[in-house]
């Protein structure tokens, strides 16, 4: 993937260059990409290629991957691990309640920073040590990719962290699947299907409430169920808020515009509280990273 594209630019399938594929009956474990990297890195790191008039360097300066892809090339223990998280030192296990809630420029007169952020705490040397030490939620095999790339350098994966986690089971709720964690997504289904009706979006998105995979969950989420929960008042309080707030953090991330920190803040705050004020168990690691503001 070309990271210094526009982010809209980035994840079209003519600007991603395949390197190699791996076929596999399980996930591949830690030693594998061990093993794979010095071969991508050779054929990547400080590369110069020539296409025509073009000149341009490349350089392995980050890392994209799903949750369980990201572990096991940073050697991480499982996501419901005391430490696990990529960017703070949250020693919650499977609801991660503490950890930090941004990252500071220390400069600032007013920076504030919780001992659990990662990337201050275990700054470079010290995450390089966790990681040959197996120690603050790195498992017994030290990754070779952590002497190049530090864990809380790399993007959230918002598509499982949100499309696949948080958001899925907030519309499992609503539509009244399976053993809700608290009553806050209680509501009529006919009165909620009536709201969905009511709602006008683009021919593109005309499929998205099938929630066929990620991306179709994540953008009727963060599109019709927003809608709903601004317009209509079928819905309890909080579960508005918390829809609310985190489909405007999703919005904000399909979306060139930057706004102030403050406000990104204040919505993982208002979506967090309002959740754990229902039930803890909302906050399952994949929510942790989002509402975190680890961003
Ligand atoms: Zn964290």
């Amino acid at each position: 993937m070309l990271a210094d594209l526009p982010s809209n630019q980035m994840q079209k399938s003519c600007n991603i260059l395949l390197e190699g594929m791996v076929e596999s009956t399980t996930n591949p474990t830690t030693t594998l990409w061990n093993t794979i990297l010095p071969m991508i890195i050779q054929d990547v790191e400080d590369e110069e290629l020539h296409v025509g008039k073009f000149s341009l360097k490349t350089s392995i300066v980050t890392v994209s991957a799903d949750q369980p892809a990201k572990r096991s090339l940073f050697g991480f223990k499982a996501h419901q691990a005391s430490q696990s998280c990529f960017f703070c030192l949250s020693t919650g296990t499977f609801h991660k309640l503490g950890g930090s809630s941004k990252k500071v420029n220390t400069t600032e007169a007013n920076y504030f920073v919780e001992l659990s952020e990662r990337s201050e705490v275990r700054s470079r040397d010290g995450t390089i040590l966790d990681s040959e030490q197996g120690v603050n939620g790195f498992g017994d095999t030290p990754a070779r990719i952590v002497q190049l790339i530090m864990p809380y350098d790399t993007p959230i994966d918002m598509l499982h962290n949100f499309g696949e986690g948080l958001c899925e089971v907030i519309i499992r709720e609503l539509f009244g699947r399976g053993a809700p964690k608290s009553g806050m997504f209680h509501v009529e289904i006919d009165k909620l299907r009536e709201a969905i009706n009511e709602i006008v979006l683009p021919s593109q998105f005309s499929e998205i409430e099938n929630c066929r995979n990620g991306t179709d969950k994540l953008a009727f989420f963060r599109l019709t169920l927003l809608s709903v929960a601004i317009r209509f008042e079928i819905l309890n309080p909080h579960a508005r808020f918390a829809i609310i707030a985190i489909s405007m953090l999703a919005n904000k991330m399909c979306a060139s515009g930057v706004g102030p920190e403050l406000f990104d803040e204040q919505l993982c705050s208002a979506a967090q509280w309002f959740l754990q004020e229902n039930s803890n168990e909302y906050l399952s690691c994949k929510a942790h990273v989002s509402l975190k503001n680890h961003y």
